[in-house]
């Protein structure tokens, strides 16, 4: 019994500490897209092609002039 309050007791300080030091981390980083289309300008990334929808690395793909992302020249140029 005296396990279980030590453990409340425990359970209530982290809850109290993790209160006074400020807001809880985001648990999805910001730059992750969160749909598909998106542009992301970090490395590692997967993105898709603004013209046909093909998913590429960041690393790999094409920066249009509108600033979207291309998996090619003729596609970064197509209407
Ligand atoms: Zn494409």
């Amino acid at each position: 019994m005296d396990l279980l309050a030590d453990l409340i007791i425990i359970w209530f300080i982290v809850l109290l500490y993790r209160r006074w030091t400020g807001p809880v981390r985001p648990r999805f980083r910001p730059e992750r897209p969160v749909t598909a289309g998106r542009s992301v300008r970090s490395g590692g990334e997967m993105v898709s092609c603004a013209h046909c929808g093909l998913y590429l690395p960041h690393a790999e793909a094409l920066t249009g002039a509108d600033g979207k992302t291309y998996c090619s020249r003729e596609h970064a140029r197509a209407p």
